[in-house]
């Protein structure tokens, strides 16, 4: 491959070396099954496992037993919104999320609204902000479940779930937290937020693909019903033999997290910050998201006149993103984000907007050569007016 700048973090992220290289041994030699606690191999993989559960649990200052593992942070959703009203449905039918979720959580609730449930989604502001106010006037006798992710993956906007959850507690409403684009760069102290459900997601913190966690709160003892039924895995919530070698490596990238949640954020939003005020002075820019209270790698950008899809095809060695890799398939969204659609952009706007992730490997030289190619091909673009209306 050419060489390239990866600023696509918030779709995922590279595996550290160091998460690698704990996996690797279980990828070839240690391939026991973790269930199957008798023999040695089985044994070592149990042990394994265990481990990276510590691990995980210790960034969100957990107990090891209030973890599930899943295969992702959609699967984590899934079990949750729907294993939660499936074991709830008696107490009330209604659930309260926000405009701006992941479609793992827009979409679930959509085929629960199909069953009986009724659905309360929150709008947002134009800096993708809830109000809380509304949150709170949605509640009613009936809510069993509210869902706000911790941060936008699209543009960055960090919620206030530890207010939200508090809220929730002290009306006996669960509150679940999608966090998968956090674990790398903030505190997630499920003592503190006391939330009663937390989402993570393995590859968007330089961790592997196919794992990601359910966190449980055990204070608020909530019933869920599992959605993957079998050999009884996971205190029977999870079932199927897990995914060690994933696993190892999540724990690992929980535990690099804990060491250098603090130095990267520092590192990542200076860059960030200087990438957002060097593109500013090509004018005709807007900031998409809250300035302050956003992810520390986020940058969402619209440039007016410019066609993202024409830009990203003229830098071709820079990776970025002109949507949610993630969007919602179901026509009636539209053909651009429900993100960029929420906090009020129209069409043509989105259709001039981009997405920068940076990430723990992103350089300062990355950075500056990357300002460079934009400022180029922007100027470029407009000069030869190839721009949009
Ligand atoms: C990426 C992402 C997901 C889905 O995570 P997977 O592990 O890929 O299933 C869910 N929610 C948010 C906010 C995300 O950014």
């Amino acid at each position: 491959m050419d060489k390239f700048i990866y600023l696509d973090n918030h779709a995922t992220t590279k595996i550290d070396e160091r998460v690698l290289e704990l996996m690797m041994p279980f990828l070839k030699d240690n391939y026991g099954n973790p269930s199957n606690r008798d023999s040695r191999f089985g044994r070592i993989a149990f042990e394994a496992v265990e481990i990276a559960r510590q691990k995980v649990a210790k960034l969100i200052n957990a107990q090891i037993e209030e973890i599930i593992f899943t295969s992702c942070a959609t699967e984590s959703n899934n079990l949750v919104l729907k294993g939660f009203a499936e074991n709830n449905f008696k107490k009330g039918k209604h659930i309260v999320t926000v405009a701006t979720e992941h479609s793992s959580i827009l979409e679930v609730c959509k085929k629960l609204e199909s069953f009986g449930f009724e659905i309360t989604i929150l709008n947002v502001d134009k800096f993708g902000r809830i109000s809380i106010e509304e949150l709170v006037s949605s509640l009613r006798k009936d809510t069993i479940l509210v869902s706000v992710m911790m941060a936008n993956n699209e543009i960055g906007t960090i919620h206030p779930i530890k207010k939200i959850a508090k809220i929730c507690r002290d009306k006996n409403i669960a509150f679940h937290t999608d966090a998968s684009q956090c674990g790398a760069y903030l505190e997630i102290n499920s003592k503190i937020i006391d939330a009663t459900f937390i989402t993570l997601s393995s590859h968007k913190m330089y961790g592997p693909k196919g794992v990601g966690a359910l966190f449980v709160n055990k204070n608020h003892s909530p019933k869920i019903n599992s959605q993957i039924d079998g050999g009884g895995q996971e205190n029977k919530m999870r079932s199927g033999t897990l995914n060690v070698p994933a696993i190892v490596g999540f724990g690992k990238a929980c535990e690099i997290a804990i060491n250098e949640q603090q130095s990267d954020f520092e590192r990542i939003s200076n860059l960030r910050n200087q990438m957002q005020n060097e593109l500013l002075k090509l004018g005709e820019i807007t900031i998409n998201g809250e300035i302050e209270n956003r992810l520390p790698n986020n940058l969402n950008i619209s440039i007016e006149g410019i066609q993202n899809t024409t830009l990203l095809k003229n830098v071709k060695n820079l990776v970025f993103s002109t949507n949610s890799a993630c969007l919602s398939t179901d026509i009636s969204m539209g053909k651009f984000s429900h993100i960029l659609r929420a906090i009020g952009l129209n069409e043509t706007e989105a259709k001039s907007t981009i997405r920068f992730g940076l990430g723990r490997f992103t350089t300062k030289e990355e950075i500056f050569e990357a300002i460079e190619i934009l400022k180029t091909e922007i100027n470029n673009i407009r000069k030869n007016n190839l721009v949009i209306n």
